[in-house]
């Protein structure tokens, strides 16, 4: 029996990394276990065994804001080898009929793009860009990097300010009525509300209408870590390490080990007991942590019927193509332009608002939506990323989980679908055609079989509904990262503010826990009501 732990950390993603980082910063003893051989979660870059230093990012790779983040400095990670870069064409959406919308880190640069559509939408995106961004710096940034008030709280806070009352005002909109009241062109339109569906937000869900707003305002905008997304991890993994952490992984636990009503370590799947003074904090969703866990006698019964209940997104599951390339795409588009082709990320497929519909449609269906796809050409920006004078490229496309009714029929269907996906990319860019080395395909069964914490392929572990939101993510009674269970903490992207690579459920767990063994530390934010109050 491994004695002496303070805490234990299920799952050593990004999320578990950071709490343990603080934790151990902070001078306690912290053991992170995972399942996987590697620590990172969705920060994963594998080398293709066919092709030796053709790296690719099989999960996240476009990370927004990411050196902005509080721990990101906190923690020192540039000082463990993390390095960012942020390409200046950050997104760009290529039409069907030849014309690209353009977002740039320069907002100016965005603006005309816009203007190309719709001189009145390029109006609107300024006035809203200019009108969201006191309200991201004030409120919803404080509100991401903190946890979460209680809704009433909250809400009374909000309306002592007007800057409280516009935020409660546009959130009452769904992002659908939001783009269609604010903007005018379809392909705007279409463009907007596909960076609301990269939060995996629904589009017809009330309580939501502010999000495109916030992302029109955001100072920092997508950016790739130097080396692959597994750089990051590997910083964190150093930060820990540094603070006298220790991580093992190919360790599941098969339970929490609890005595007298309290949570006091794990037992893994070979029996081992790890026993931790003050408890343990579970990066894994729901389901595993209360009904997987947790043997049902410490689980009262409308705790576990919460757990049971937890939903994921829907839209969430991505099937993804993955290239091996002689040179990178060279785009139709970039003829004219040749800026076109240092996009960062390129998004085809997309020229309706209407499309959305339609995709969401066929995911209740289970079928294949007709092809929206994004993606980027890492090496465009970070040579590391495969040998010299050779390229690596991606396409992400939303596809259903269940297809035709089973996941495992993405099995057989995976290689046909890749093709054409390739097919259409190579209408855009006809280099395709004769660049390919390699490729391989993941469905969203491949992704829940490599993290299963990402239940039905759902990459944020949780979808955004009105009850699974802020003070009540994952479910009332387990929001604030505390659950019924003392010594048991929640730290993964099922709490607020959810999935994505933010690392913010981590920060915001390791406030808590620290917290609640009262202990102080310098880094910890001002509570949000005192935050929210000074509006
Ligand atoms: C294809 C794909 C593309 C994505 N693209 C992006 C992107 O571009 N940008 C972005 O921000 N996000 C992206 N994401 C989402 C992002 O990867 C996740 O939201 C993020 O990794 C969640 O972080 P986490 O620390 O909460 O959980 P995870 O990163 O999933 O970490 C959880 C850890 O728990 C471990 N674990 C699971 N079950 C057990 C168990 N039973 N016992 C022990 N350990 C266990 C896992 O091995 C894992 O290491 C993408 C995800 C996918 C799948």
């Amino acid at each position: 029996m491994a004695d002496g732990y303070d805490l234990i950390v299920l799952g050593a993603g990004h999320n578990g990394l950071i709490l343990q980082a603080y934790l151990c910063k902070a001078g306690l003893k912290v053991l992170a276990v995972d399942r996987a051989p590697l620590a990172g979660g969705g920060l994963t870059t594998v080398e293709d065994p066919r092709y030796p230093g053709f790296l690719h990012n099989t999960h996240a790779f476009f990370q927004r804001a990411i050196t902005a983040m509080p721990w990101y400095t906190h923690l020192e990670l540039e000082r463990h080898g993390a390095v960012y870069i942020e390409p200046e064409l950050n997104v760009v959406l290529l039409t069907k009929d030849g014309r690209t919308l353009e977002w740039w880190t320069d907002l100016e640069r965005t603006v005309v793009s816009f203007a190309q559509f719709s001189r009145r939408d390029a109006a609107t995106l300024r006035r809203w860009h200019d009108e969201f961004s006191p309200i991201v710096t004030k409120i919803l940034r404080p509100e991401a990097q903190s946890p979460p008030l209680p809704p009433d709280e909250r809400r009374a806070i909000l309306e002592r300010s007007a800057s409280g009352r516009r935020l409660l005002e546009v959130s009452a909109l769904t992002p659908l009525e939001f783009v269609h009241r604010e903007f005018e062109h379809p392909t705007i339109q279409a463009g907007l509300l596909f960076f609301n569906g990269l939060r995996e937000v629904d589009v017809r869900v009330r309580g939501f209408g502010h999000h495109i707003a916030a992302l029109l305002s955001q100072p920092s905008k997508a950016q790739m870590s130097r080396g692959g997304s597994a750089a990051l991890a590997r910083a964190l993994e150093s930060a820990v390490r540094e603070a006298g952490g220790a991580i093992r992984t190919m360790t599941e636990p098969r339970c929490i080990v609890v005595e007298n009503g309290r949570a006091v370590g794990i037992e893994t799947a070979w029996g081992e007991v790890i026993r931790a003074r003050h408890g343990v904090a579970s990066s894994l969703n729901p389901h595993q942590t209360f009904l997987g866990l947790l043997d049902e006698a410490h689980v009262p019964v409308a705790i576990r019927a919460q757990a049971d209940a937890f939903k994921y997104n829907l839209i969430a599951p991505l099937f993804s193509l993955n290239l091996n390339l002689r040179e990178p795409p060279r785009y139709k588009v970039a003829a004219a332009r040749p800026e076109l082709d240092h996009g960062f990320m390129v998004v085809i497929g997309l020229d309706h608002v209407d499309q959305f519909s339609d995709l969401i449609r066929h995911h209740e269906a289970g079928t294949i939506p007709p092809t929206i796809m994004w993606g980027a050409c890492p090496t465009r920006f970070d040579s590391t990323q495969a040998p010299p004078d050779r390229h690596t490229a991606f396409m992400w496309e939303k596809t259903p989980y269940r297809l035709n009714g089973d996941a495992r029929n993405w099995d057989t269907a995976r290689d046909a679908h890749g093709r054409e996906m390739l097919g259409l990319w190579q209408q855009h860019a006809p280099n395709l055609a004769d660049a390919v080395i390699d490729s391989f395909t993941r469905s969203p069964l491949d992704v829940e079989r490599s993290l299963p914490n990402m239940r039905e392929g759902d990459l944020l572990i949780g979808a955004f509904t009105d009850g699974q939101i802020g003070y009540n993510r994952p479910f009332a009674g387990a929001g604030r990262y505390r659950t019924h269970l003392p010594g048991l903490y929640l730290c993964g992207s099922s709490s607020h503010p959810g999935g994505n690579i933010t690392g913010l459920p981590g920060y915001n767990a390791a406030q808590v826990v620290l917290a609640e063994l009262g202990i102080t530390a310098d880094w910890v934010p001002p509570p949000l009501g005192e935050q929210l109050g000074r509006l």
